[in-house]
């Protein structure tokens, strides 16, 4: 193989480490941004319940303040009654103290209701606050613990890819690696593929059979008619599909 192929394969191997290494720092980094993104969920549906909290509060207080007036209204009703003598009056009094009663006795269960509900929203926002205090200490711990592994990645990163200074010396001509960099992206990764049973393993074409014997005897740079890619012959590999390993 001639070592600007030769080149070419080592350099793609490089990148194919580096790719690993960079799928496992995406992986991390997402795992953090989906638990951050639970975490604001979370918050916001706190204060959802926290503002709804505040309202019933707000609303009990006003509905205490009628209650005392109807109660203040109720005794005066009754102090009135006791003064009463005629009957027409007297009977109209009374209508209108069952009234005030009745009106006394529904605030009073409106206000039972009320109660209930702070309770229940109380209850719910302290277990609420409890989850979100723990996924966040949880969250937290796996925000160090990655940066760790985060920053030990790009370093392996950075390693693997200063292998590519003496893999690249190697290239001729030179204008080969901005071709091999735009392949790798716009290949999915993949700029140096092998042949195989005469077609490209990138793109699954088979070759013309001229380019087949050429890439075989890898002695000149050939690229995929159909997807551009660099290719390669490999004793290895063939053998390997020949014995089925
Ligand atoms: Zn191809």
């Amino acid at each position: 193989m001639n070592e600007t192929i030769a080149a070419l394969v080592d350099l793609q191997a490089i990148d194919d480490e580096i790719s690993e290494y960079k799928h496992q720092r995406d992986e991390l980094a997402g795992n953090l941004e989906r638990l951050e993104q639970l975490l604001s969920r979370m918050a916001e549906e706190l204060d959802d319940k926290r503002e709804r909290l505040a309202e019933a509060t707000r609303f009990y207080d006003e509905k205490r303040i009628d209650l005392e007036a109807d109660g203040d209204r109720m005794s005066n009703a009754k102090k009135k009654l006791g003064t009463v003598t005629r009957t027409k009056e007297y009977a109209a009094m009374q209508r209108e103290l069952d009234n005030l009663r009745k009106k006394y006795s529904d605030d009073e269960a409106e206000l039972k209701r009320l109660v209930e509900a702070i309770e229940e929203y109380k209850v719910a926002i302290a277990a609420e606050e409890k989850k979100h205090a723990e996924l966040r200490e949880e969250f937290e711990r796996e925000q160090s613990a990655n940066a760790d592994r985060l920053g030990e990645l790009d370093g392996i990163i950075a390693e693997i890819d200063k292998k590519k200074i003496q893999v690249t010396a190697r290239l001729h001509p030179k204008s080969l690696l901005p071709r091999y960099k735009r392949l790798l992206e716009r290949r999915e990764g993949k700029a140096v593929v092998p042949v195989v049973a005469g077609g490209c393993v990138g793109c699954r074409m088979l070759l013309p059979p001229q380019m087949y014997i050429i890439v075989q005897r890898g002695e000149k740079l050939e690229t995929c008619p159909s997807c551009q890619r660099f290719l390669y012959y490999s004793a290895e590999l063939a053998a390997e599909l020949v014995s089925g390993t």
